[in-house]
């Protein structure tokens, strides 16, 4: 059966001397690989046509067997060239990319996950330097939304009264620690502030409003950007969380934040040393 879609291209893997393996994220059919023979010949039709984070026009082969199809025709609809002149901007990039590979399925649906993505390749770029982590932890909050898979952080009327800063969050039933409730066998348990959980519901509230396309139009302004330690405490729990819940290797995303903070400016380290 040939189908027509629109897709983000996560990987591309060199398969045989001339080959590529492309992994795609498509709307409607979800993740899907692609095989692209002669890929890297001289005379390709495929040359230029695709290459990471781009959104393509996709005719390929749907096979049902072994889970890689074959592409028929591909043109890109969006290249997104600023993001290859931004080695950090790109180091995101290439991070959501493996990420949203990692946490997609074939066959399903993954709308919401696709458009979630293109917003945020898009705003990647124009994201001033220190707002790149904040765009990261905003598309991983996100993403767990859309994937069914977000904390519940829900506070109980008799556990976690305002005066308690620090909340035991379980990391194992994945909602807030109660006493009176059972815990699950073997739980792990981590303190998450107060306020960290606040930020985590800010950034899932202001993404749902911007159905218009741009993100970083609802992304803090200088004045009310969130201070670095809530930032720091959010990427851990949510580095913590993704790792427990998606089994994904933290490897990954350790490195991807590593890199950001590589050659610091003046202004980024004043701002990464300013916690209380
Ligand atoms: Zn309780």
């Amino acid at each position: 059966m040939i189908i027509h879609t629109e897709a983000t291209a996560l990987q591309i893997r060199p398969w045989s001397k001339t080959s590529h393996m492309v992994t795609w994220l498509t709307p409607e059919y979800g993740r899907i690989v692609t095989a692209v023979k002669g890929a890297c010949r001289p005379k390709s039709a495929f040359l230029g046509q695709y290459d990471l984070f781009y959104t393509c026009d996709l005719l390929f082969y749907r096979r049902e067997r072994d889970g890689v199809h074959s592409i028929r025709e591909c043109s890109p609809s969006a290249l997104r060239e600023p993001l290859r002149r931004c080695w950090r901007s790109a180091a995101a990039a290439a991070y959501l990319a493996d990420l949203t590979a990692r946490v997609t399925v074939s066959h399903q649906e993954a709308a919401a996950v696709y458009d979630l993505l293109n917003r945020t390749l898009d705003a990647l770029p124009r994201a001033p330097r220190h707002d790149l982590k904040a765009l990261i932890l905003r598309y991983e909050v996100n993403l767990l939304a859309k994937l069914g898979l977000a904390p519940n952080l829900d506070l109980c009327p008799h556990c976690h009264t305002p005066d308690r800063q620090w909340l035991r969050f379980s990391m194992t039933s994945g909602r807030f620690a109660c006493p009176h409730l059972a815990a699950a066998a073997g739980e792990s348990a981590v303190a998450l502030h107060r306020d960290v959980r606040q930020l985590f519901l800010t950034m899932l509230d202001r993404l749902t409003d911007t159905a218009d396309g741009d993100i970083l139009r609802h992304s803090e302004t200088d004045k009310n950007r969130p201070p670095p330690h809530l930032l720091l405490g959010l990427s851990r729990f949510l580095g913590m969380f993704i790792t427990f819940h998606l089994e994904v290797p933290p490897a990954v995303r350790r490195v991807a934040f590593e890199l950001l903070d590589k050659n610091p400016t003046r202004e980024t380290v004043s701002l990464e040393t300013s916690s209380p």
